[in-house]
């Protein structure tokens, strides 16, 4: 981390950030999720459903919601950078004012848009963190269950999200592309060479890596110009698949004209529908 912060010091304010977040999401008292039944959730996973929007598997993700509000709470009485301080406060302000916030925070999550907080973006980012927090064990009994051959689908298998990032591991025969979920962190297997934004299965995928850059490099597709970073490596995914640790390389894609389809939770600036 710090020979990387060395050699990209233009990364320290969000690493610094991160550092922050995930220390008080550490803080947070950590409440347990219920493994689901996973022959309940059989049926649902087959034609496609992401487990969290399965009522079958029934995952409640209250307490979750529960743990991002007291993550901002947190986040809110402590020292910031001024502009991030100052949202905070409005954020927890107004998660005191909703009833059930909890509630409604796993709802805004899973893509309910009659909550309307202010920063939204920055509500996404910080209850993900804390959502991810809480469903570790879960998404950890979805890979030990998971049959990856019957996925292969370019959202989330665990949230529905679209990638973040993508990670190649092993060797040939049997190399295998993984997509990462920045909301959730589940990873699972996709198409080596597929587009997972307009699933064109071509061979029209390009790459360009970067000097210096460990093992990442931008893969794109040339039908629809989205591209994904992918970490060709193994060991430092908690580092390298963080997605904010590579921002410089979203800024050489956009300088190439490519489109950043990927999910983010680093963009901050989201439309701000208010
Ligand atoms: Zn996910
Ligand atoms: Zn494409």
């Amino acid at each position: 981390m710090e020979s990387w912060l060395e050699a990209h010091a233009y990364l320290r304010p969000l690493a610094d950030l991160s550092a922050q977040v995930e220390h008080a999401a550490a803080a947070v008292e950590n409440l347990d999720a219920r493994i689901p039944d996973w022959d309940d959730f059989r049926s649902d996973f087959l034609a496609g459903v992401p487990l969290l929007s399965s009522a079958d598997a029934g995952v409640d993700l209250e307490p979750g919601g529960r743990m991002a509000a007291a993550l901002i709470e947190r986040l809110a009485a402590e020292a910031s950078p001024e502009w991030f301080a100052a949202e905070t406060r409005a954020l927890d302000t107004e998660l005191r004012r909703a009833s059930t916030a909890p509630r409604r925070i796993a709802d805004f999550l899973l893509g309910d848009d009659t909550f309307k907080p202010p920063f939204p973006g920055l509500l996404r980012y910080l209850a993900w963190t804390a959502m991810a927090r809480f469903l570790r064990p879960v998404v950890h009994g979805f890979d030990g269950w998971r049959d990856e051959d019957r996925w292969l689908r370019r959202y989330c298998p665990t949230c529905g999200s679209l990638p973040a990032m993508a990670q190649l591991v092993g060797a040939d025969p049997g190399r295998k592309r993984l997509l990462s979920c920045g909301c959730c962190g589940t990873r699972w297997q996709y198409k080596r060479t597929g587009c997972p934004f307009c699933e064109t299965n071509s061979q029209q995928l390009a790459s360009v890596t970067i000097e210096g850059e460990h093992g990442l490099r931008i893969d794109h597709c040339e039908s629809c110009l989205g591209y994904l970073k992918t970490y060709d490596g193994q060991g430092d995914e908690a580092l390298l698949l963080a997605d904010w640790s590579s921002v410089h390389l979203d800024l050489i894609a956009h300088d190439r004209g490519l489109k950043r389809l990927a999910a983010s939770l680093y963009d901050f600036e989201a439309p701000k529908k208010m």
